[in-house]
């Protein structure tokens, strides 16, 4: 199955680091233009150096109507992937309202403001679109410190389903992709410990976490003209895990 975005202009959020840079990378190479945005200028430095014909904009997400600034200067977009997303791991009887404040503001503010901004103009272009939002397998289930982190990943798949049901008719396709532990930054803060990487490990019936690629591949393919009937999913990558 061949996928090409020739022709299509993206936007990735978060795309400094761990899986957002990899999709940024995919993307470039299946031929979109890319724009990749991230807060740290020194990693959207980093990216440009090495792959030059990706265009990089610096963007603290938490800060709403900045954020919908600099939107309005990225131009026309086809494929969205709203990926930016943060995690601080914390008992719930010991959660501070900065954290609570951060998670909620990154994980599923930001999805919001930057969904809304650019389905907006796909709406005024009248060319349609696809948006895959980075959800989480902790969506799904409770995981020990993580009360923060499920609850704002659950509240990306709701938004998921009312964001197709409301832009399909705008043949704006939305889908979340529900990948469990991948190791970059992100997943090694929380399960580099084999006291909890062990026990997670038992459960997923396929006996390993999740490669990189193999997230970049699901989202790749629901961008793509490959899933132009798949809409309003949350599509777990998670070797079965949801099924244990
Ligand atoms: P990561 O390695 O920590 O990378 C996250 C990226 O998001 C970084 O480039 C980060 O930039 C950027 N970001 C964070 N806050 C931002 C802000 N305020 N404004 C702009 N950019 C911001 O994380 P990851 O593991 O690749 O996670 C990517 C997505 O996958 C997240 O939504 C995460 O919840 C989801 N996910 C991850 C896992 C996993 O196990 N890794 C599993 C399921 C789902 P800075 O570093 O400059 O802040």
């Amino acid at each position: 199955m061949e996928i090409q975005f020739v022709g299509k202009r993206a936007l990735v959020t978060g795309a400094g680091k761990g899986i957002g840079r990899e999709v940024a990378k995919r993307l470039v190479e299946l031929g979109a233009d890319t724009v990749a945005l991230s807060r740290t200028q020194s990693d959207l430095d980093s990216l440009k150096a090495e792959v030059p014909a990706i265009t990089t904009v610096q963007c603290d997400l938490q800060d709403w109507d900045r954020t919908r600034e600099i939107l309005q200067t990225v131009g026309d977009i086809d494929l969205l992937v709203n990926n930016a997303g943060v995690s601080r791991i914390d008992k719930f009887l010991d959660v501070k309202k900065e954290d609570l404040d951060w998670m909620i503001d990154i994980n599923y503010k930001a999805v919001f403001n930057v969904g809304q901004v650019i389905a907006k103009s796909m709406v005024e272009r009248k060319k349609g679109g696809a948006i895959v939002n980075i959800s989480s397998a902790a969506s799904l289930q409770g995981l020990d410190d993580h009360a923060v982190y499920c609850s704002t990943k659950a509240a990306v798949d709701k938004l998921t389903h009312v964001m197709a049901l409301e832009l399909g008719q705008y043949k704006i396709r939305v889908n979340a992709v529900n990948p469990t532990v991948v190791l970059t930054e992100m997943g090694k803060m929380a399960w580099s410990d084999p006291v909890k990487a062990d026990p997670m490990l038992a459960r997923i019936p396929i006996g390993r976490f999740v490669e990189m690629s193999e997230v970049v591949d699901s989202i790749m393919f629901l961008l793509s003209d490959k899933a132009t009937m798949i809409h309003g999913v949350t599509l777990p990558v998670e070797g079965g895990l949801l099924t244990t």
